[in-house]
């Protein structure tokens, strides 16, 4: 059984200060929904402070992600952050989001640099994959999905896999309010992620590991995905920003699909 995961990724939205108030209004407010793990993924820079908060709250089940990291240890790599600053401070880290392979030149052979270097250093990947529009019209999509998750995966073992959540994100899902239809994206997340995990590392490993649909994901078609039996939860970002969104969202997949002790 594969315990439900909503992870919210915030991006370049709330300053140290709201991202830390926001988890205040937003943790107890999850914390029924033991069924569900849940993850809030703030900017690096309120990491540190939004884990202290949860901490202080008592919350400590909510979990914390960053949004990237490198794959160095250490360092000449100006701006960056790497996975040995990140133990302690988060749980997850988002690898591979479209909007760092497009808008920062993120490719396949990094984001797989960055997912071994995340395992070795105990952080567990949210790795996205997910095809542009013209891709999805030339019907191209499993082709490069199924390449995206491949890629992401080179020299990842079996046993590492239980620490990898995949997010499956058509590009032209994300932020833009067209998203795809449960259905669709249960055929992909099913039909050729699971797939080609099953082919990499066998059916065991392909039927345990999570793997979210995440593109303009809200309480309203929530319900669409955590109905679909391959779908085990959702990546999110503007939904992921309102508290009673949030919440909304979370219960939602608690009450389509929780499991117990999440
Ligand atoms: C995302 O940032 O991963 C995402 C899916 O964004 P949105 O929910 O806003 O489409």
């Amino acid at each position: 059984m594969r315990t439900p995961v909503i992870a919210g990724n915030w991006k370049m939205y709330k300053t140290l200060a709201e991202s830390v108030d926001f988890v205040r209004e937003l943790a107890p407010r999850l914390a029924p929904f033991t069924n569900v793990e849940r993850v809030v993924c703030p900017t690096f820079v309120a990491l540190a402070a939004v884990g202290a908060e949860l901490k202080r709250t008592d919350h400590t089940d909510i979990h914390v992600g960053a949004q990237s990291v490198h794959w160095e240890a250490q360092g000449a790599f100006t701006s960056q952050i790497s996975p040995t600053m990140l133990q302690g401070i988060a749980e997850y880290v988002i690898i591979g989001h479209s909007e760092c392979r497009a808008y920062l030149g993120e490719t396949d052979e990094q984001v797989n640099k960055k997912v071994k270097a995340a395992l070795k250093h105990g952080l567990k990947p949210i790795v996205a994959v997910g095809e542009s529009l013209q891709q999805n019209e030339a019907g191209e999509t499993a082709t490069f999905v199924g390449g995206q998750v491949r890629a992401a995966l080179v020299d990842v073992s079996a046993d590492e896999m239980a620490n990898v959540i995949i997010a499956y994100e058509p590009i032209w899902a994300i932020g833009t309010g067209r998203s795809a239809d449960g259905a669709t994206a249960n055929n992909i997340i099913g039909g050729t992620i699971r797939a080609t995990l099953a082919e990499l590392y066998g059916s065991d490993v392909a039927q345990s590991v999570r793997i979210q649909y995440g593109g303009s994901v809200k309480p309203d078609n929530m319900a669409e995905y955590m109905s679909q039996p391959d779908i085990d939860g959702a990546l999110v970002g503007g939904a992921s920003l309102k508290v009673n969104d949030f919440v909304a969202l979370v219960e939602i997949a608690a009450r389509e699909k929780g499991t117990q002790g999440a």
